[in-house]
């Protein structure tokens, strides 16, 4: 129960949790007001997830014509079939090249990877160039969001951390100055980069060219003043034609922030004259998830976050919590697929409310894959005795009307009759955070047939 314990952990400092769940509520809502905003709407949402649907029932077709279109422009296409191929290609560019330092922008395939201590062990410097990423990166910590990776920090955490690394003066968390600071310390890191890695938002087989999306314009500032631009991308990042990209831009920024567009929406196409470009296509388990007939919507996500924002799981116990690259909702049903018996706490991280399912711009069906997951899981992974021995208490409880009637007078009525200390003891994991509902007289039933007999 890794998560509930990471997750107690997290709720220890209550206005912290506050203030993270009330910050991406925040973001939410902007999401809310950024969709409505948009006519046809829902349209789009239905275009995108059928896009989708067409690029992983026609993957290797579009692969294959992605990589002809690359090499046709210049770029040296490389697959990679686990994190380990991926680091060992990257590391191979780089020595190929003599590259010693490399500044890298927001990629959420190095992070589950692994890239950044690969590369380091090798003598590599590694510079992330989000400010966000660049945070957490001298937090020495994992991003815990995918869009907001240093969003379990406040900014008198972060003006503690640059006192600490970068030197600079004490300020109470002015965004202003930390920014300007962060910007003066990277422009110097850029300006000697000698490569630069980037993620890939979307991939366009018809092309061959790429599309990195970013806000503050870090791949762009490393990609064009670095000699070696590495894009890394997961293959499921294709999109079939150029003109489908006016879908997903729609969607991207709108379902993450809140913004119509990202600041940058960046092309790459062809390696500049006297430059390199390579980009890594990475499996990764993803042709495992894909074979997987009821999980195979979770490879349309477009790595919005906003399942993340919207989830009240995720808002209050943080993405540290989930111990995954991909935390939240989506990251619930992505990990149990590459460590079933790691992971196998996620997909009970959730209310199963649906909100992200309703909030997801490719309409992946995530409140239903997480159940589904639950199934696969009660079946195929050793439970708790306890855990176990309850549910099929409960089980039998559910399945009689008698036995319900019965057990729920009976509950109903020692919870009247029992001690508070008894009944927010040790043994009732409900009651630690918050109190049980009003114990009523009566069930449904009864007040049911009452109302009738008066009517
Ligand atoms: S699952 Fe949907 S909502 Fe969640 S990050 Fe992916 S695209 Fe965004």
């Amino acid at each position: 129960m890794a998560h509930a314990q990471e997750a107690t952990t997290f709720n220890e400092n209550e206005s912290k949790v506050n203030w993270h769940d009330k910050a991406l509520w925040f973001v939410r809502q902007k999401r809310d007001k950024a969709a409505f905003n948009v006519k046809g709407w829902e349209t789009l949402r239905d275009l995108a997830s059928a896009i989708k649907a067409n690029v992983m029932s026609n993957l290797d077709i579009y692969l294959e014509e992605f990589e002809a279109n690359a090499i046709k422009n210049g770029v040296t296409v490389h697959w990679a079939k686990d994190a380990e191929e991926h680091n060992k290609i990257v590391h191979g560019i780089l020595q190929k090249t003599n590259v010693k330092k490399i500044v890298k922008s927001k990629s959420m395939l190095t992070e589950e990877c692994h890239l950044n201590p690969y590369l380091e062990a090798n003598g590599i410097e590694v510079i992330d160039t989000d400010l966000g990423e660049r945070i957490v990166q001298l937090a020495e910590e994992p991003p815990s969001h995918i869009v907001l990776p240093a969003i379990h920090k406040t900014k008198e955490e972060v003006d503690e951390l640059f006192q600490e690394h970068l030197g600079t003066k004490p300020c109470n968390g002015d965004p202003q100055y930390l920014t300007d600071e962060a910007r003066k310390h990277l422009r110097n890191k850029f300006l000697k980069a000698d490569a630069a890695v980037t993620g890939v938002n979307f991939a366009i087989a018809e092309t061959g060219g790429i599309v990195v999306c970013t806000n503050e314009g870090n791949a762009d500032m490393g990609a064009h003043l670095a000699k070696v631009h590495i894009a890394c991308m997961g293959m499921e990042k294709l999109i079939p034609q150029e003109k489908h990209l006016g879908v997903f831009l729609r969607l991207l920024a709108r379902s993450a922030t809140g913004q119509p567009i990202t600041t940058y929406s960046s092309h790459f196409n062809k390696p500049a004259p006297g430059t390199e470009m390579h980009i890594v296509i990475v499996d990764n388990g993803r042709t495992e998830q894909l074979s997987r007939e009821d999980f195979r919507a979770s490879l349309h996500c477009i790595r919005c976050g906003a399942c993340m924002n919207t989830c009240p799981i995720y808002r209050r116990s943080g993405g540290h919590s989930y111990n995954a690259t991909i935390p939240g909702p989506i990251g619930s049903i992505l990990s149990p697929g590459k460590d079933l018996t790691k992971h196998s706490d996620l997909p009970f991280a959730s209310t199963l409310c649906g909100s992200c399912s309703d909030v997801c711009p490719v309409k992946i069906n995530i409140h239903e894959q997480l159940y589904k997951w639950r199934q696969i899981i009660t079946k195929d992974v050793p439970q708790p005795i306890v855990k176990k021995s309850v549910l099929k208490v409960t089980g039998n409880v559910l399945a009689n009307s008698k036995m319900y009637d019965f057990v729920g007078k009976s509950s109903r009525f020692m919870l009247k009759h029992t001690p508070r200390f008894l009944v927010y003891s040790k043994l009732n994991t409900w009651g630690k955070e918050r109190e049980l509902p009003e114990v009523k007289n009566g069930n449904f039933d009864e007040w049911y047939k009452k109302r009738k007999k008066n009517e």
